[in-house]
C-alpha cells in the first residue's frame, strides 16, 4: 500500500507510468482516494478551477456501422431513426450559443445524408457564431476532413475504443483498427485539436489492455479524453453482456489526468448514468469539461447509444441551469472562453 503511494505521488510529478505500474493501479482499490486527489490537484495545477462546457447536438442517429455495443448500429431495427436538417441545426446551435455556449459538438451516427457539401454549410454558419466547433462523425477520408477544416471545425472525437486489435475487430466489424489510428493521424496533421478515448468494460477487456489504452492516448498525444463505462443496450448483441463500472472508469480518468496533466477530460454523460453524482465526482478526480445536451425535443430520448441516458426528458435550458449549479456547488467556475488546450 505505501508502495502505491509513493507511485502515485511520484507520478504526480513527474507524468510518467510504465503498463505494469498502471496495472497495479487497477488491481489495488486501497489508495483510490489518494489516486483521485492527485489527479485532482494536476488538474487544478495544469488547467485551472475552469470548467469549459461544450453544447452537444446529436442531429442523426441514422448510422451506417454495425458497432456491437451501440443502440445505433444499423442492423437494431428497434428504434425510431430521425435526421436534424441543415437549418435546423444551424438553429439549435444558434440557440445554444445564446445560452452562453463557447463550443458546439456536432455528433451523428455515420450517415452520409450529410454529404461534404452539406456539412461545409453548417460548420461555416455555425462559425459565423464566434464559437469553437467540434465534430464526431466518425471515419471520413483525409480530404473530407480536409473540407471541414477548411470551413473552420476546430476539433474532433473520435474514440480509439479500444486499442486490443483483435477486441477492436469483435467489437466493431467490418470496421478496422487501422483506420482508426489513420483517421486520429490524419486529424493531427490537419490541425485539429484530436479527442479519443476509450468504453470501460468491454467483453473480456482486460487491466492490461486499459493500460495499453491510456498508454496510447499519450503516446499519440491527444488533446481530449473522453472515456466511460461501456452501458449495455438491450437492442444490440451485448445485450446480456455485464458492462463497464463505475469506479474502472474514474481510475482510467484519474490516470489519465496525471499521465496528460494540460489536456482536456470531460466528465462524461455515461458516468452520470452508472452514478447520479458521476460527473461531480468525476470534476473532482481529473475532469474539466462537461458537455450538455442541447438537442431538442423527441431527438434526445432516440438518441440512444446505451440505455438509462440521463437528461433524456429536460430541455436544454434546464440542462444549463443544472450544471451549472452543480459546477458552482464544488467551488468552481464556468469558463468564459473557447477552451482550446492550454500548451505548457
Ligand atoms: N458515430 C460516431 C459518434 C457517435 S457514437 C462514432 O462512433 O465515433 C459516440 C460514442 O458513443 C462512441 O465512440 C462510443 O464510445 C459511445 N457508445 C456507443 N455505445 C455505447 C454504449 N452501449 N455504452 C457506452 N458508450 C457507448
Ligand atoms: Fe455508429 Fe458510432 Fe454507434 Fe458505431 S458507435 S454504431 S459508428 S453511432
Amino acid at each position: 500500500m505505501n508502495k502505491l503511494i509513493s507511485l502515485i505521488q511520484k507520478t504526480e510529478f513527474n507524468h510518467s507510468l510504465t503498463k505494469s505500474e498502471i496495472i497495479e493501479l487497477f488491481k489495488n482499490n486501497e489508495c483510490n482516494g489518494d489516486l483521485f486527489k492527485a489527479a485532482d490537484r494536476v488538474r487544478k495545477k495544469y488547467v485551472g478551477d475552469e470548467v469549459h462546457l461544450r453544447g452537444l447536438i446529436e442531429f442523426s442517429n441514422i448510422c451506417k456501422r454495425n458497432c456491437m455495443y451501440c443502440g445505433l448500429r444499423r442492423d437494431n431495427k428497434n428504434i425510431k431513426r430521425y435526421r436534424i436538417l441543415p437549418n435546423e441545426i444551424i438553429k439549435l446551435a444558434q440557440k445554444a450559443v445564446g445560452y452562453g455556449y463557447k463550443t458546439i459538438v456536432m455528433q451523428s451516427g455515420e450517415d452520409d445524408y450529410y454529404t461534404v457539401d452539406k456539412l461545409k454549410y453548417i460548420i461555416s454558419n455555425i462559425k459565423k457564431m464566434d464559437v469553437a466547433v467540434t465534430l464526431s462523425i466518425g471515419e471520413k477520408t483525409f480530404e473530407e476532413y480536409k473540407a471541414f477544416k477548411e470551413v473552420g471545425a476546430d476539433r474532433y472525437l473520435i474514440r480509439i475504443e479500444t486499442t486490443d486489435p483483435a477486441l477492436y475487430a469483435k467489437m466493431d466489424p467490418g470496421m478496422s483498427y487501422e483506420n482508426r489510428k489513420r483517421c486520429l493521424r490524419d486529424l493531427k496533421v490537419l490541425g485539429y485539436e484530436v479527442g479519443t478515448g476509450c468504453l470501460i468494460g468491454l467483453p473480456d477487456q482486460s487491466f492490461e489492455s486499459l493500460a495499453n489504452d491510456i498508454l496510447f492516448f499519450k503516446d499519440i498525444d491527444a488533446d481530449m479524453i473522453g472515456v466511460g463505462p461501456f452501458i449495455p443496450n438491450e437492442d444490440t448483441p451485448l445485450k446480456n453482456e455485464r458492462g463497464g463500472d463505475f469506479l474502472t472508469s474514474l481510475k482510467v480518468m484519474a490516470i489519465t489526468r496525471l499521465l496528460m496533466p494540460n489536456i482536456n477530460i470531460p466528465a462524461t454523460t455515461a458516468m452520470e448514468t452508472l452514478n447520479p453524482r458521476g460527473r461531480t465526482i468525476a470534476l473532482e478526480s481529473g475532469a474539466n469539461v462537461v458537455m450538455p445536451n442541447v438537442t431538442e425535443g423527441v431527438y434526445r430520448k432516440l438518441y440512444a447509444l446505451y440505455p438509462g441516458k440521463i437528461c433524456t426528458g429536460d430541455t436544454p435550458a434546464h440542462c444549463k441551469n443544472c450544471i451549472t449549479g452543480k459546477i458552482i456547488t464544488i467551488g468552481r467556475v464556468i469558463s468564459a472562453s473557447k477552451g482550446f488546450r492550454v500548451k505548457a
